[in-house]
Order: structure tokens, then C-alpha cells, then sequence
């Protein structure tokens, strides 16, 4: 590992926004927050892989991978990050290094590959991501992204996290770095206006930043610029130049509300756009701080009154679903989006939580969760689950749904119970009031999707009685 990549992790670990890190003493921090993994095992997504989520949705820069084509067959296009303009994020860059290459080295390859991408593509920016192989034959990208940005004239951002550095979450917090490091404090916007914020770690899954954008724009706030989800380089090049920091996944890129901070003094908080209630009060946080950094006092009434008119209208609606699924039992398996925000959610449509996992929640979201779910929380969280010990819960029928990624929704079909994706690879968007409506409607619809009826009946060969004797003859001939 290069002397200059292992600065950068143990300034990672030393991050004073982090909660865990906090809670450690100097030792444990000092040895850091990787995990060795084992080679062969399944461990999650890699930190290179970690990098590219945190910057891919940045939808107008070539995202170049250095390294054999599999890094990027990886990592390409697994989740619906969406753009509202240039589509050139989606299109798959690699130098797909070869034998010839790790023996001579890469560096020439990754420049004529800089050269095409400029020549043909024309970006604002190519970001050039460092994999295992060619960090270790020794690729100096930092020195070639030097080299093409003087020649080319336009920003060559290296991204410096090769798979073996640790997990996906070091991954996204490296891949910020490199904003921190090229990017942040580069443009000068063409104006600014005391209504300005960043938003950052949020994705645009699935266009949720579109869900929230327009009660911003409804209060007079524009978005200076969003890192990353839709997230334009010049805009995100700018955004030393906002009154107020939004950070919507503390575990992602704190980094980067921390030291924008300490560099340019721009207040910081941490807010969720999921659930009623959080959207609310996110809403309430940011007219508050842009309030304290300059902006007309009267922002606080509008938003008040924005809020009051906006939970009234999804209540509203909700309360349409609210019979139906009073009561219903959820169990909830999510890392991406944060538990709490969603059991709290689901709280305020009646459901009862009969599970939610905290594996990956820092010991502040656990305190909410316990907050949320009040006594007998501690039953109910669940620090790591098998697929053996969901499937089993779902079989006896001791939750309604589950609410997971897509890894384990084989488990509950299996069980023959309804399951609804809820993490990066979902299919619909859940941000803000709208959001909200969204997911009861989602649940609604899977819970009672006929579906479960039909696949629940027994088949035949397993009904007693002469046909079904007659049947289950039949099928064991089949077999036989
Ligand atoms: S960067 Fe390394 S760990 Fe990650 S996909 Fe490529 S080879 Fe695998």
C-alpha cells in the first residue's frame, strides 16, 4: 500500500464527525475500522467498489476505471441512481488491462484512455479509479491524472481506493476524500444567495432527491449542489460557497460535511427524507441553520406552514391505507437506509414492528430506535440475522412482510410471504411526504398481492384424498 494511501486511511479513521469513532479509545482507533478480509470469502463490496457508489451518480464526468475489466463489470450500474440530464455516468470507461500490462505497467494505457475519453466524450472532468491490480504493479494514477489534466486542460480526479484497502464504507469515505482533495473549492458559482445548501450521501435513488427538491424550491432554497445523486462536477466544485452542510447518511461521507466545516466554516447537520416526521423536522433544520447563516427570519413561518399543509395532504392519504394495515407485522432487514427513519415511518402508518436489524446502526441510532419503539425495543433489535432465522420467523407466520434488500428476498418467497425491496436497489422512490406514501402504498399492494393466496394453496400431490392420492402417485412416477 502506497505510503500516501495509507495517510489518507488513517485520516479517515481519525474522523472526529464519526460517532463510533468517538466511542473508541486511542488504541482501537489507532488499528482502525477494517476488518482484514479473508481472500475467497463473500465480504460485501470492496472499497473500490465503495468509491464508485459514492461518486457515480455525479452524472456529467466519465468515470474511468484503471484495472481488469471484471472491477468494473462489478461495479457498473447496480443501483438507480438517477439523472435528471446527461447520461454519460452510465457508460461503462475501463482500460481492461491485460498480461502485458502488469508486467510494463499501465500508466501509458490509463493516459491514451484519458486521451479517448476526452476526444470523444468532451466532460467536464474524468474521474480515474485505482483497482488491486494496477495499485499493486505500481500505476502512479495521481501522476498520470497530474500529467493528462496539464496536457488536456480539464480536471483528472484520481480516485485512489483499490479494492484491497478495506471495505465499501472506507470505499465511500476515500472516494469523498478525493472530492475533498480535486474538486470542492474549484469553481466559483456564477452566484450565491443565503438560501444556498449542499446536500451530501444522497444517491437519487431511484429520483428521491426529486421528491424533495421541489419543497425546497417551494421554501426558496436552491441546492447549490448535491453530492452526488444528479450531481453536476461544476456544481459540486462549487459548493465551498453554501451557508449550510445537509448530511442525509452519516456513515457515507461525514468526511466531507467535517472538513468542509473546519475549511470554510459551513455548519453541518444530519437528516433523514424518510418518514413524516424526519422529513418535517429535516426541513425545519435546515430553515434554522440557513436562518443563523443569514437568511429573512421569516423562512421559519413558511416552512412551518409548507409542513403543516404538506403532513396534512400525505396524512391524508395514508389514512386510506391506515385500516388496511393496522396492525400488520413488519420485519425489517435494512444497512442502507437507516432503521430508525423507517420504523418510525412505518409507526405512523399503524404497523407494528416486529423486528428491525441494527448491524450496521452507530450507538446514536440505536438510542433513536429504543426512542421510537419505546419499551421492549431491545426484543425487537436484532444485531444479525440468518437467512435460516428470517426464513423461520416468516414461515410461522410470526411477521406479515419483510422489508430487506434484494439478497435475502429469496428467503422470504421461499417462506411464501410478501417481501418489498427497500435498499439501493429499489424499484421506487421513498423520499420525503410523497415517499412515504409511496412505501405504504408498496406494502399495501404486496401484502395483499392475490399472489400469496394462490402459491400458499398446497399442490396437489400433497392434498390427501383420492384425487390427490391419485396425483402424488403420478408425481412420484414422474420422479421415478
Ligand atoms: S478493486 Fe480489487 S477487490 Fe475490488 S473488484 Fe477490483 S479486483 Fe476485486
Amino acid at each position: 500500500m502506497s505510503v500516501s494511501l495509507k495517510a489518507k486511511i488513517a485520516d479517515v479513521f481519525e474522523e472526529p464527525g464519526c460517532d463510533i469513532n468517538q466511542g473508541k479509545s486511542e488504541k482501537e482507533r489507532k488499528k482502525g475500522c477494517t476488518k482484514q478480509l479473508s481472500p475467497g470469502a463473500a465480504a460485501g463490496g470492496c472499497a473500490f467498489d465503495g468509491a464508485k457508489i459514492a461518486l457515480q451518480p455525479v452524472v456529467d464526468v466519465a468515470h474511468l476505471v484503471h484495472g481488469p475489466i471484471a472491477c468494473e463489470g462489478n461495479g457498473w450500474d447496480n443501483r438507480h441512481s438517477a439523472s435528471s440530464g446527461s447520461q454519460l455516468y452510465r457508460m461503462g470507461f475501463t482500460t481492461d488491462i491485460n498480461e502485458f500490462d502488469v508486467i510494463y505497467g499501465a500508466e501509458k494505457r490509463l493516459f491514451k484512455s484519458i486521451r479517448e475519453i476526452i476526444e470523444k466524450y468532451d466532460p467536464p472532468a474524468v474521474f480515474v479509479y485505482q483497482t488491486c491490480v494496477t495499485a499493486l504493479i505500481g500505476d502512479d494514477i495521481e501522476a498520470v491524472c497530474k500529467r493528462a489534466a496539464e496536457k488536456f486542460g480539464k480536471p483528472i480526479i484520481p480516485v485512489n481506493a483499490p479494492g484491497f484497502a478495506g471495505p465499501k464504507n472506507l470505499g465511500n469515505k476515500l472516494g469523498a476524500e478525493a472530492l475533498l482533495d480535486y474538486v470542492i473549492g474549484t469553481v466559483e458559482p456564477g452566484f450565491t444567495t443565503p438560501y444556498d445548501i449542499n446536500i451530501i450521501g444522497e444517491y437519487n435513488l431511484v429520483g428521491e432527491l426529486w421528491q424533495v427538491k421541489p419543497l425546497l424550491e417551494a421554501l426558496g432554497i436552491r441546492i447549490l449542489s448535491c453530492i452526488s445523486g444528479d450531481g453536476r462536477y461544476n456544481e459540486i466544485a462549487s459548493a465551498h460557497r453554501a451557508k449550510v452542510n445537509m448530511m442525509v447518511c452519516s456513515k457515507s461521507m461525514i468526511n466531507i460535511a467535517s472538513k468542509m466545516q473546519q475549511r470554510y466554516g459551513i455548519p453541518y447537520f444530519e437528516g433523514s427524507f424518510y418518514g413524516i416526521s424526519d422529513m418535517s423536522d429535516t426541513l425545519r433544520q435546515i430553515a434554522k441553520l440557513l436562518v443563523e447563516t443569514g437568511a429573512g427570519a421569516d423562512l421559519l413561518d413558511r416552512t412551518e406552514r409548507l409542513i403543516e399543509v404538506e403532513e396534512a395532504r400525505a396524512w391524508k392519504r395514508i389514512a386510506v391505507y391506515k385500516q388496511r394495515l393496522s396492525g400488520k407485522r413488519v420485519l425489517l432487514i435494512t444497512g442502507g437506509v437507516k432503521s430508525w427513519s423507517v420504523v418510525s415511518a412505518l409507526q405512523e402508518a399503524g404497523m407494528e414492528i416486529v423486528g428491525t436489524s441494527v448491524k450496521k446502526s452507530t450507538k446514536e441510532d440505536k438510542q433513536k430506535i429504543k426512542e421510537i419503539m419505546g419499551e421492549g425495543a431491545d426484543a425487537h433489535m436484532i444485531d444479525d440475522m440468518t437467512p435460516r432465522e428470517m426464513y423461520a420467523m416468516l414461515r410461522d407466520a410470526r411477521a406479515d412482510i419483510m422489508l430487506s434488500g434484494g439478497r435475502s428476498q429469496f428467503v422470504a418467497l421461499k417462506a411464501r410471504m410478501p417481501w418489498l425491496d427497500i435498499n439501493q436497489e429499489r424499484h421506487y422512490p421513498y423520499g420525503g411526504y410523497e415517499g412515504m406514501v409511496e412505501l405504504v402504498h408498496q406494502i399495501d399492494r404486496a401484502i395483499f398481492n392475490p399472489v400469496w393466496q394462490q402459491v400458499r394453496i398446497p399442490a396437489p400431490w400433497d392434498v390427501s384424498g383420492d384425487d390427490g392420492v391419485a396425483l402424488g402417485a403420478l408425481s412420484q412416477l414422474a420422479a421415478a
